[in-house]
C-alpha cells in the first residue's frame, strides 16, 4: 500500500526533531506535527530559558565578589522584565532556526494538533494522512498532585512567563527542577523556600553531593525545609498565598511553585485506536527498539519515561531514524554512564555510579573526596567550597563515577564522562597531567582514599 509518508512524527520537540530530520536525510519522505512550540520543551520551557536564567541569577555573586578584586559598583539593580523579554526573544530566534533545519532537511511541517485515527492514520487540522510508521515523540507536562489551592500554584511551564519576580516564592519537590528554580528565584532577590517531603532532596544523586549542596544553599540563606508537604493552599484577601504544611504550620508566599515531577503528554493523542499499551506510571511501553506495542507505532524521549534529558531524547531520535531507514548504521543507545547536570548554585555534575550505588552492586569500593574554596574565591568574603568525589572499584581500579559540586561542574564533568565511558581506571585518572591553575585538576589530584 502506498502512504502519503514513510514517518509520521507527532511532536517536534528534542527527539522528534532529530528522528525527522536524520530519517529525511536517509531519503525517508516524512512529516512531523507540532502543536506548541518548535524545540519542545527544551528550547521553550526547559533547558534552554531555564540556562539563560540561572546565568541571570548567578551574576548576584559575582557582583559581591567583585569588590574583592578592586571592583566597587553602585548598588546593583535587577530587571526581571528585561531579562524575560530578552530570553524571550532568544527562544523566537531558537524556534526559527527549527523551522529552518527541518524545512531545509525535506521535513513537511504540520502546525496543529495532531490525533492517531488507526495505526496508520493521523488527523490535523481537520486533514488525514498515512504513514507506513508513526514515532509518538510528545514529551511531558507538569504534574502538580491534587491539593485544595492547586489552581494558585504554578508550574516551571509559569515560570518562565511570570510578568514580575515575585517577592516570596516557595518551592516544592526535590528534583532537578525545583533545586534550579529555586537557585534562579534565590539568586535574583526573592526570598525563596524550597519544601522537600523527603529527609534530602535530590533522591537518587550521591549522598555526599546532596548533603554539601544542603550546605552549601543554607550558606547562601535559602530556607530549605525537608520532611515538609502541603496540605492546602488559600489565596488570601491581598492576593498573597497562605500555604498550611500537614504538619499545621502556615507560611506566606507570593508564588508557590511546584516541581513534582512530569506525566506522558498523551491528550487527545488518540491512543485508544490502537494497541499501543501504557507501563505502571502510564508512560508509552516499548521494547528496546522503540517499538510500541502496535507494530507501526513507535515512541521515544520523554513519553517514554526512561531518562528525561534532551540528549538521551536526541540519541533515541537517531536510533530510531537509522533503524528505520539505515540500519546499517544502528547502534543501540547505551543508558550507562549518562552524565548530568544540575543547574543549581554551585552546579552539580556527575556521571556514573553513586557511592550508594557502587556499594550495593557489590563493588569493593574506594572514595576519594576533596572539599576545597575555589581560588577565585581566595579574595573575597565568600566561603562557598567546591566537592569533588571519585568512587573507585578497589579490585579493578575502574572509575565508577565522578561527582562535583561547583562551578562549571557541568562543564568539568561531560569530559570526564569520556574517560569513564572509556573504561579509565583510578591510575589513568593519576598519570593524566592537570590543566594549572584549574579547580578540575583537583580530580587528578586525588590521592588518598578517604573510606573503603
Ligand atoms: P519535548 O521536547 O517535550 O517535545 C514534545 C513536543 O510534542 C512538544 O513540542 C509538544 O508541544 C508536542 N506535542 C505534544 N502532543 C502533541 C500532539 N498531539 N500533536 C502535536 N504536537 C504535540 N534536559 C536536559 O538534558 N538538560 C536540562 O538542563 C534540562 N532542563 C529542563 C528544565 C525544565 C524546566 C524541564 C521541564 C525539562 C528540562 N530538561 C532538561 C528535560 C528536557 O527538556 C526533556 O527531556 C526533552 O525536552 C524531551 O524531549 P522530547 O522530544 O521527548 O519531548
Ligand atoms: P524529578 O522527578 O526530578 O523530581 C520530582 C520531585 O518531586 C522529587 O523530589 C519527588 O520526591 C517530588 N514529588 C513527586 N511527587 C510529589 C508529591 N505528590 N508531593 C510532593 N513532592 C513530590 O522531577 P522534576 O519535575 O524536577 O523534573 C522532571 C525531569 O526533567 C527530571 O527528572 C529530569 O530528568 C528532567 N530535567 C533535567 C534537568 C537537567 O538536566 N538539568 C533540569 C530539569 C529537568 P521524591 O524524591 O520523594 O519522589
Amino acid at each position: 500500500m502506498a502512504y502519503d509518508f514513510d514517518l509520521y512524527v507527532i511532536g517536534a520537540g528534542s527527539g522528534g526533531v532529530r528522528a525527522a530530520r536524520f530519517a529525511a536525510g536517509f531519503g525517508a519522505k516524512v512529516a512531523v506535527a507540532e502543536s506548541r512550540y518548535l524545540g519542545g520543551t527544551c528550547v521553550n520551557v526547559g533547558c534552554v530559558p531555564k540556562k539563560l536564567l540561572v546565568y541571570g541569577a548567578h551574576f548576584a555573586e559575582d557582583f559581591e565578589q567583585a569588590s574583592g578584586f578592586g571592583w566597587s559598583l553602585d548598588e546593583a539593580q535587577f530587571d526581571w522584565a528585561t531579562l524575560i523579554a530578552n530570553k524571550d526573544r532568544e527562544i523566537n530566534r531558537l524556534n526559527g532556526i527549527y523551522r529552518n533545519l527541518l524545512v531545509n532537511s525535506g521535513v513537511t511541517l504540520h502546525e496543529g494538533h495532531a490525533k492517531i485515527v488507526d495505526p496508520h492514520q493521523v488527523e490535523i487540522n481537520g486533514e488525514r494522512y498515512s504513514a507506513k510508521n508513526i514515532l509518538i515523540a510528545t514529551g511531558g507536562w507538569p504534574q502538580i498532585p491534587e491539593i485544595p489551592g492547586r489552581e494558585h500554584a504554578i508550574s516551571s511551564n509559569q515560570a518562565f512567563f511570570l510578568k514580575e519576580l515575585p517577592k516570596r516564592v516557595l518551592v516544592v519537590g526535590g528534583g532537578y527542577i525545583a533545586v534550579e528554580f529555586a537557585g534562579i528565584f534565590h539568586g535574583l532577590g526573592a526570598e525563596t523556600t524550597l519544601l522537600y517531603r523527603g529527609e534530602l532532596f535530590l533522591r537518587g544523586f550521591d549522598g555526599s553531593v546532596r548533603k554539601h549542596l544542603q550546605e552549601e544553599l543554607t550558606k547562601r540563606g535559602m530556607n530549605l525545609q525537608f520532611n515538609a508537604d502541603i496540605e492546602r493552599i488559600d489565596k488570601q484577601a491581598d492576593g498573597s498565598l497562605k500555604v498550611t504544611l500537614k504538619d499545621g504550620r502556615q507560611l506566606e508566599a507570593d508564588c508557590v511553585f511546584y516541581a513534582t515531577g512530569r506525566r506522558p503528554m498523551l491528550d487527545n493523542l488518540g491512543l485508544e485506536n490502537t494497541g499501543v499499551k501504557l507501563d505502571k506510571k502510564g508512560f508509552v511501553e516499548v521494547d528496546e527498539l522503540y517499538q510500541t506495542a502496535e507494530p507501526s507505532i513507535l515512541a521515544l524521549g520523554d513519553v517514554i519515561g526512561r531518562v528525561q534529558l534532551t540528549p538521551v531524547a536526541l540519541a533515541e531520535g537517531m536510533a530510531v531514524a537509522r533503524r528505520l531507514f539505515k540500519p546499517e548504521q544502528y547502534r543501540p543507545v547505551d543508558y550507562r554512564m549518562i552524565p548530568t547536570a544540575v543547574f543549581s548554585l554551585p552546579n552539580i555534575g556527575t556521571v556514573g555510579l553513586t557511592e550508594e550505588q557502587a556499594r550495593e552492586a557489590g563493588h569493593d569500593v574506594q572514595i576519594f573526596e576533596s572539599r576545597f574554596r575555589p581560588m577565585k574565591l581566595t579574595l573575597t568574603e565568600c566561603q562557598e567550597r567546591t566537592l569533588m568525589k571519585l568512587v573507585v572499584d578497589a579490585q579493578t581500579d575502574k572509575v565508577l563515577g565522578c561527582h562535583m559540586v561547583g562551578p562549571d561542574a557541568g562543564e568539568i564533568v561531560q569530559g570526564l564522562a569520556i574517560a569513564l565511558k572509556a573504561g579509565a581506571t583510578k591510575r589513568d585518572f593519576d598519570e593524566t597531567i592537570g590543566v594549572h591553575p584549574t579547580a578540575a585538576e583537583e580530580f587528578v589530584t586525588l590521592r588518598t582514599p578517604v573510606a573503603g
